[in-house]
């Protein structure tokens, strides 16, 4: 009991966030020490052996940069775990990079992980941790651990609704008594609305982007509900009869053309939780609203869109790209929150 006790005083817990877009890892006592993006260079030989030539903000540079024989591949895109073995060894870099290469007494870890991954993938990324060095491994469901990190009195027998936009998929839950009661994963969130972007200049223009450049145009330009419609941008791309590089204007009623199929689905997905939602606690929404996390709360007026097509109060999180992680690292500091929330991993 004494030496457990004082393991975990030496030891360094870690919370991680391992997102579709983005991966964090929160370090007891620290904060945040990694934000980065979830995505692997790997390099390819002619025999189909790989070897991982970088991991997070250096393999990002690499996407759609790199020659044949380099690829960038996110292993958790969509929501669902693509390539084990990369995942694996993503997990394994932030941990290490955390820790900052010190060999320290094996930590405890919680990660969050999308709702919609498989019991197999949710082993997966638990027995990682473990050969990662782990002492214990605790998962937690992405839209508790936001709740958590916004603050929301998720312990109360009151509704709580969350949206988490992320990068491929958009989580939508209504949280009472520590619980999820009702809850829906969409494989749409930014991705999607890189992907539109890049279909609609394409169709329109004859303008190919790189998924990079479409990503600046939805942060710089993207908006749910247009203002300025006259807005615009310059955008660089290939031009698809010449093959030749050309830049060329898009506004901001174009963009938001683009955007209106993925935004739609959002707005569905949140109009569809509410329909299935319980009376009494979807009462609760009038008055506390929905919160909203995750990177894609960042559009310009997503909420003023959802507002309108719901009719209730929307609040966007103060910091909606590293709500989860810090939810998670609030459930390592609290050991009652941690019993009740995560599952532990053996
Ligand atoms: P995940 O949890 O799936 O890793 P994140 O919550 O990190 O995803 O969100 C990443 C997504 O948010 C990306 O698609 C990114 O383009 C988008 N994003 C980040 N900042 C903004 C912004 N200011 N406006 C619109 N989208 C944004
Ligand atoms: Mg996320």
């Amino acid at each position: 009991m004494v030496l457990k006790s004082l393991i975990g005083m030496m030891s360094s817990d870690l919370s991680i966030d391992l997102g579709t877009a983005n991966t964090l890892v929160y370090l007891k006592g620290k904060g945040i020490v990694a934000d980065e993006p979830s995505v692997v260079a790997v390099r390819e030989g002619s025999r189909g052996e790989r070897r991982i030539i970088a991991v997070g903000n250096e393999a990002k540079l690499m996407l759609g940069r790199t020659p044949e024989s380099i690829r960038a591949i996110r292993p958790l895109k969509d929501g669902v775990i693509a390539d084990f073995e990369i995942a694996e060894h993503m997990l394994k870099h932030f941990i290490r990079k955390a820790h900052n290469r010190k060999k320290l007494v094996r930590p405890r870890i919680i990660i969050s992980i999308p709702s919609g991954i498989t019991q197999v993938e949710r082993r997966a990324v638990i027995e990682s941790a473990f050969t990662a060095g782990a002492r214990e491994v605790y998962l937690i469901d992405e839209p508790i651990a936001a709740a958590i990190g916004v603050g929301l009195p998720i312990s109360e027998p009151t509704g709580n609704m969350v949206v988490d936009i992320g990068g491929g998929t958009t989580e939508v839950a209504v949280i009472s008594m520590n619980d999820i009661v009702y809850a829906q994963s969409v494989r749409t969130g930014g991705d999607k609305m890189d992907e539109a972007i890049i279909q609609y200049m394409k169709r329109k223009y004859n303008l190919l982007l790189g998924e990079s450049f479409a990503e600046r145009v939805k942060i710089e330009l993207g908006t749910a509900i247009v203002e300025n419609g006259n807005d615009k941008m310059e955008l660089r791309g290939r031009d698809l009869g010449s093959g030749i590089p050309r830049t060329m204007m898009v506004t901001a009623d174009e963009v938001n053309e683009a955007l209106s199929v993925p935004i739609g689905v959002v707005v569905e997905t949140v109009r569809s939780t509410l329909e299935n939602t319980p009376p009494e606690l979807a009462s609760d929404f009038l008055e506390k609203g929905i919160v909203l996390t995750g990177g894609g709360a960042k559009i310009k007026n997503i909420d003023k869109l959802l507002n309108k097509e719901t009719g209730l109060p929307i609040v966007i999180a103060e910091n909606p790209l590293i709500m989860v992680v810090l939810g998670c690292g609030r459930a390592l500091d609290d050991p009652d929150l941690l019993k009740t929330v995560a599952t532990p991993g053996r």
